[in-house]
């Protein structure tokens, strides 16, 4: 798998988190919320539908029940037949019409011919002339009739008819006596026109707003249902559109009637964006506190611990972390480091310590050169070396073994270790039975004083060495070298020129006799 950063992998985990959480909030608002919704409110739709419904049918409810007190009454039954002009003048008077809310009242014979029609506008109070009930010119509105007679009942309809003064509420009653004795006299029909009052009514009872609609026509006609219909299921619409037709069906009227909710809410509405930013707060939140206290806090580790590697120096890192884990991992680190300090200098003691003597052995020297060298080239700080080789040791392992030849280099090398006092001056194995000894600058003065210093250690020591042919015991030669700053021109400085040059002197000691010194000056 491709390396990511924890910050990555952080942050999408947090996009994940907010895709399944928001996908979940739409997918529950889509799949169940929305549908419920859409239930209700189409039920809430029908329910309004309803209203309308029984709204009309009471309004013409009302029309009929006044028609059917007119037309079942002794007085209007007694009408018909005596024709009567005082009943004229008692019962329709324009005050009735205004009164009874009508504008027009018909009374048919039993032969359907008119006995006596009068129209008149209730609002606008002036005379109006049907001919609706002209049944030769208009035979289809025999329908607006009640089709049976009874003996014993009052046969009555009500409906909806187009007049000469446009659409208008009708209700046709047989008259009959008050007692519905005596045979059938004929029809009395009373007319309402469409005014404004009958969709502010409808309003009212509703409690949505109606509206009269001009008659669509065509496709849109076709598709429009008659006030009385039953609409179940219906998809959710702003309004609802009906159609108050005639006996014949033919359409009167349309009006339209607003639901109090007609839409389906969004999918995203105010509380889902509120959930969001919340989401994306708390996201927000959760990615600074993981980014604080636990993605910084590694990415710290990481670096503490990639410097000390870099510098391969191994100080302690910061131990302090908020989390736990952290801080057990740095405290580990630390422990790791020591241990890995610890064995460094091991090995580093044991790559520059020569084993038998456990001076520094020739690598550790040659180190210690390198640094000498640089002094001397950066800093002008001079130095001596000298090279000391025990005189006729061959013959003294000849004689007393190698063992004690190993011992007597022991002692020599502590000898000769022991004078190097000062911070800076080293004591080296060189090889066999060589060694190195180096010091800072000194006047050739007193490297003569030091270098008898230690002949003359080497004499206390005193450990004899009876087939040497120079002395009773052992004895060093020594060939020394000064390297002062001011004799180096430079950088050409060359330790093999230096160990040649001592060497060279350590030579000469030998062929002066040996267990003396040399001292060369090195200028380049
Ligand atoms: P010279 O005075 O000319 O230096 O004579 P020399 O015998 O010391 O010189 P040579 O180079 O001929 O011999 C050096 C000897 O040192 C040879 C070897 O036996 C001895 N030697 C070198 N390394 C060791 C060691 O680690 N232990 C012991 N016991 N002897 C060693
Ligand atoms: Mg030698
Ligand atoms: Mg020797």
């Amino acid at each position: 798998m491709k390396n990511i950063t924890f910050n990555q992998l952080q942050l999408r985990l947090l996009a994940l988190l907010f895709l399944l959480f928001t996908s979940a909030v739409f997918g529950y608002r889509y799949f169940v919320e929305l549908p419920k919704l859409e239930q209700s409110i189409s039920k809430l739709s029908e329910r309004e539908r309803d209203t309308l419904t029984f709204s009309i049918a009471s309004v013409l409810d009302t029309l009929s029940r006044i028609n059917f007190d007119y037309a079942v009454w002794t007085s209007s039954y007694d009408f018909i037949r005596l024709q009567d002009d005082d009943y004229i003048e008692e019962n329709l008077v324009s005050n009735t019409f205004v009164s009874l809310e009508i504008d027009g009242i018909f009374y048919l014979d039993e032969h359907l011919k008119p006995v006596l029609v009068k129209g008149f506008h209730h609002i606008k109070q002036t005379d109006l002339n049907f001919l609706f009930y002209d049944f030769d010119k208009y035979p289809n509105n025999i329908n607006m009739l009640p089709s049976a007679t009874t003996e014993t009942g009052a046969p009555k309809k009500v409906g909806f008819i187009n007049t000469l003064y446009g659409p208008a509420m009708y209700s046709a009653t047989q008259i009959r006596n008050s007692d519905m004795m005596g045979e059938n006299r004929g029809f009395l029909i009373m007319i309402r026109l469409l005014a404004p009052a009958f969709v502010d009514a409808l309003s009212k009872f509703t409690l949505a707003k109606v509206d009269y609609l001009p008659v669509p026509t065509g496709e849109v006609l076709s598709q429009l249902k008659s006030w009385e219909e039953k609409v179940t299921g219906a998809k959710v619409t702003p309004y609802c559109d009906i159609l108050l037709p005639d006996s014949n069906n033919v359409p009167v009227s349309a009006l339209r009637m607003t639901h109090s909710t007609g839409t389906i809410p969004p999918l995203v509405n105010e509380q889902s964006i509120i959930f969001i930013v919340l989401m994306s707060l708390f996201i927000y939140l959760v990615h600074r506190l993981v980014l604080i206290c636990i993605i910084e806090p590694v990415t710290r580790l990481a670096a503490d611990i990639k410097q000390r590697d870099n510098i391969e120096k191994y100080d302690p890192i910061d131990e302090h972390y908020t989390v736990k884990e952290l801080a057990l991992v740095s405290k580990n680190v630390n422990q790791l480091m020591a241990t890995v300090k610890q064995q460094n200098d091991i090995l580093a003691h044991q790559v520059n310590t020569d084993q038998l003597t456990q001076i520094m052995n020739r690598r550790g020297l040659i180190n210690v050169l390198e640094t000498y060298k640089a002094l001397c080239i950066r800093e002008k700080i001079g130095f001596v070396l000298v090279m000391a080789d025990i005189d006729h040791f061959k013959q003294f392992n000849d004689t007393a073994g190698h063992l004690e030849g190993d011992v007597a280099l022991i002692e020599v090398a502590n000898t000769l270790n022991e004078q190097c006092k000062r911070s800076g001056d080293v004591c080296a194995r060189y090889g066999g039975e060589e060694f190195t000894l180096l010091f800072r600058e000194m006047s050739e003065d007193d490297l003569n004083t030091k270098l008898s210093a230690i002949l003359q250690a080497m004499k206390d020591l005193n450990l004899a060495h009876p087939s040497s042919p120079t002395a009773k015991h052992i004895t060093i030669s020594m060939g020394a070298v000064i390297i002062r700053a001011t004799d180096i021109s430079g950088f050409d400085l060359s330790i093999d020129d230096v160990l040649r040059h001592a060497d060279k002197s350590l030579y000469e000691a030998k062929d002066a006799g040996r267990g003396c010194f040399i001292i060369d000056n090195l200028v380049i």
